[in-house]
């Protein structure tokens, strides 16, 4: 595993705020084999999600594009390392929706499951990834590889006890209050089609969708 650590460095010493390795048990896009994760988690900034307050904020939407582009980025670097080491790597989008089924919006492997194997936190009641050290206040990248990488963090169960603030914050009704576990399919506790048409609700913070308001209300993202 000299090389998971190296690779770990490596990437911290890109900007990212941690980082998780898994071997994980879902299909690889194309069908390729690539039976490795690696997870890059970026924090976005206490001060934006302080700007969230029933509502999203220009800066918020500013933050969300950022950390996406920047994880995106890093992605990529990763996927030229981990190929000078003789493997495969395929990066999978920090935000995307896969072009034969929009309306699944989901991309082509689950950040949150991979960042759940490999210890870094749980999924929550909101269906946001939850880190133990920042909370949902951050974004997710993945890339798939056939490197053998092993998680180094035991699996987190869902740690929501019985908090219900994103449920009774959520203006769209798309939390049910459902907690997830392993094996669960998103839209047996959450309904992305109603978060996103929400979201587009917000025409006057730029062109994009965001909403945020589950993450401001969540107890373990703790601001200074
Ligand atoms: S982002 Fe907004 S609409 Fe979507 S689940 Fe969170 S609070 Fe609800
Ligand atoms: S707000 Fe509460 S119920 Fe929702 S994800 Fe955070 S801890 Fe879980």
């Amino acid at each position: 595993m000299e090389n998971q650590l190296e690779l770990k460095n490596y990437i911290l010493g890109l900007g990212a705020s941690e980082v998780g390795f898994s071997a994980h048990n879902l299909p690889s896009p194309y069908g390729q084999n690539l039976p490795y994760a690696v997870t890059v988690m970026l924090k976005l900034p206490d001060a934006v999600l302080q700007s969230i307050n029933g509502k999203p904020t220009i800066s918020y939407f500013h933050a969300y594009r950022t950390a996406n582009a920047m994880l995106d980025e890093i992605a990529f670097k990763v996927c030229a390392y981990v190929e000078n080491l003789g493997y495969l790597a395929m990066p999978i989008g920090a935000s995307q929706s896969t072009a034969d089924d929009k309306s699944s919006y989901r991309g082509l492997f689950s950040h949150k499951i991979g960042a759940r194997l490999s210890g870094l936190g749980f999924i929550g009641k909101s269906g946001l990834f939850i880190s133990k050290k920042y909370g949902s206040k951050v974004r997710l990248v993945t890339v798939l590889t056939n490197m053998p990488l092993k998680a180094e963090n035991p699996i987190i169960e869902n740690g929501c006890g019985s908090c219900e603030n994103c449920v009774k914050a959520c203006p769209s009704g798309a939390i049910s209050g459902i907690v997830y576990t392993e094996g669960m399919q998103r839209e047996d506790f959450f309904s992305a089609e109603k978060c996103s048409k929400h979201m587009k609700t917000y025409n006057d913070i730029g062109r994009g969708s965001v909403c945020g308001i589950c993450i401001s209300v969540c107890p373990y993202n703790k601001l200074k």
